[in-house]
């Protein structure tokens, strides 16, 4: 699989209105990037720390993953899932389906900055939620 690097930490927070001044205040950036993921039903903030992103996951309502995230973390936000940076995250996603590793997406689709995007199932992934991200070509 070798991945380049990690390419973002993904954080669940129940307002980016409320927890965006942290941020800019720990990366000593502003939020570069608001985007909505309608797919995810998330809407999302992008900081920079180095090559590495900080991305922000507001749910955008109740049945969002992200909502359900919270609510199990006693209504509060936290790490979510770890990005790991890959040339080609369709093969990336077969290299782990043939080690045995289940797979949350069998094929990649379109994330957030217009990242092609996979995820790795917690199950096997030491309870860590992997995505893996390809930068557009
Ligand atoms: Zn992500």
């Amino acid at each position: 699989m070798k991945p380049t690097h990690i390419e973002h930490l993904g954080i669940a927070v129940t307002s980016l209105e409320e927890t965006m001044p942290f941020f800019e205040f720990l990366t000593g950036s502003k939020c570069y990037n608001i985007e909505v993921v309608e797919d995810q039903k998330v809407k999302t903030a992008f900081f920079k720390v180095g090559e590495v992103k900080i991305e922000l996951l507001e749910p955008t309502c109740p049945e969002s993953t992200i909502a359900k995230f919270i609510e199990k973390n006693g209504g509060k936000g936290g790490i979510h899932h770890v990005a790991f940076n890959v040339e080609n995250v369709a093969e990336a996603l077969k290299e782990a389906e043939a080690a045995g590793i289940r797979l949350i997406d069998l094929q990649p689709r379109k994330g957030a900055e217009n990242l092609m995007i996979g995820f790795l199932h917690p199950k096997n992934t030491c309870g860590v939620l992997t995505e893996l991200c390809e930068q557009p070509k």
